[in-house]
């Protein structure tokens, strides 16, 4: 085992967890400051945006931006402010002892500071068949997997702004497609709404669950739908399932090291950056269930990156 960081020499001013918009601007702002961070960027670096397309609401690209390529130059400008990316992901932290202790597998890391941005995860429905066909129908990327379904049916589920975007995604590739919404009504901005309702090949369906995932042994060949307000069943032939139903934290590994709310949300004390441990620092998705975008996530890397600089040299 190596054990990094029990040297005192070994001893970082700061280590961030996590690579999305947040993790890396925090990345920036702490690499300008002279901090020298260490980023554990996980295996699969860049957050939610590495599953998007284009885009269009980063200001300072009038013209949309692909999402990987955003990511890739946030990366790219963290390393030049002198981040060290590690291309794994942190497995356990110790926020008891002081220096705090990251590992990553059997290595461990000691730092005088953590940010944590480690963001949040598709949600699953739960229901018979959805594992058994994951990555064979079913699906939580669009962008990913979309392009397998030229000319089929594929529906998705949940009634927010990311199933009218994934819903709209799939309309370049699939002749039908079924919105599948719990409720009468959506939770999607007017905008969202207005486009996926005036698109010919998307189409809802109103009151309805996903009992249970269809399937011929290998593939997916349908969903049961269950009306909420009668309890009635309805099998609706589709060649894809694409979940759209909000997110979960990633925030396993930081049991009973920080507050956390019910959901499992780092609570962030101050309202901005601050945890219930003194120099362990959060920003992005994995504290925020209100607003959730790229640029508010940044937003916050930032002021992660600047209290964390604060606490350091009033700790010095
Ligand atoms: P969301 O707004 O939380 O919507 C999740 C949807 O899934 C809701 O309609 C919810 O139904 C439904 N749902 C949740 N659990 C379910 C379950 N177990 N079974 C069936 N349906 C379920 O999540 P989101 O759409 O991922 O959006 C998250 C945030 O990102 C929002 O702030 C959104 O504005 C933002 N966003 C913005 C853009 C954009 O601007 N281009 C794109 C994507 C996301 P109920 O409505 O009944 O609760």
């Amino acid at each position: 085992m190596t054990f990094t960081g029990t040297n005192k020499m070994d001893v970082r001013e700061v280590i961030i967890i996590g690579s999305g918009p947040a993790g890396l601007t925090a990345a920036i702002y702490a690499g300008r400051a002279g901090l020298k961070p260490l980023v554990f960027t996980g295996y699969m670096y860049g957050g939610q945006l590495m599953f998007t397309t284009l885009v269009e609401n980063f200001p300072g690209f009038p013209d949309g931006v692909d999402g990987p390529r955003l990511m890739e130059n946030m990366k790219t400008q963290a390393a030049k402010f002198g981040a060290e990316l590690k291309h794994v992901d942190a497995t356990a932290v110790d926020f008891k002892k002081r220096p705090f202790e990251v590992a990553a597998g059997k290595e461990k890391f000691a730092a005088k500071s953590v940010i944590i941005a480690t963001g949040a995860t598709a949600r699953r429905l739960g229901v018979p068949g959805e594992s058994k066909l994951f990555g064979r129908g079913v699906s939580s990327c669009a962008t990913c997997d979309g392009a397998l379904y030229k000319g089929k049916t594929v529906a998705v589920v949940g009634g927010g702004d990311s199933a009218m975007e994934e819903a709209l995604f799939l309309t370049r590739f699939a002749s039908r497609v079924v919105i599948i919404h719990r409720r009468g009504e959506l939770r999607a901005s007017k905008i969202m709404r207005e486009s996926a309702a005036a698109n010919p090949k998307i189409k809802f369906a109103w009151f309805s669950t996903v009992a249970e995932v269809l399937s011929d042994g290998t593939r997916v060949t349908g969903v049961r739908l269950k009306d909420v307000r009668t309890s009635e069943m309805r099998d609706v032939p589709i060649d894809g399932l694409f979940l759209a139903i909000g997110h979960v934290p990633l925030t396993k590994f930081f049991k009973g090291q920080v507050d956390m709310d019910e959901e499992g949300y780092i609570i962030a004390h101050d309202g901005a950056t601050r945890t219930s441990v003194e120099g362990v620092f959060v920003c992005g998705d994995v504290r925020d269930t209100r607003y959730r975008q790229a640029i508010t996530a940044a937003a916050n890397g930032c002021q992660a990156a600047i209290d964390c600089e604060k606490y350091l040299r009033e700790m010095s």
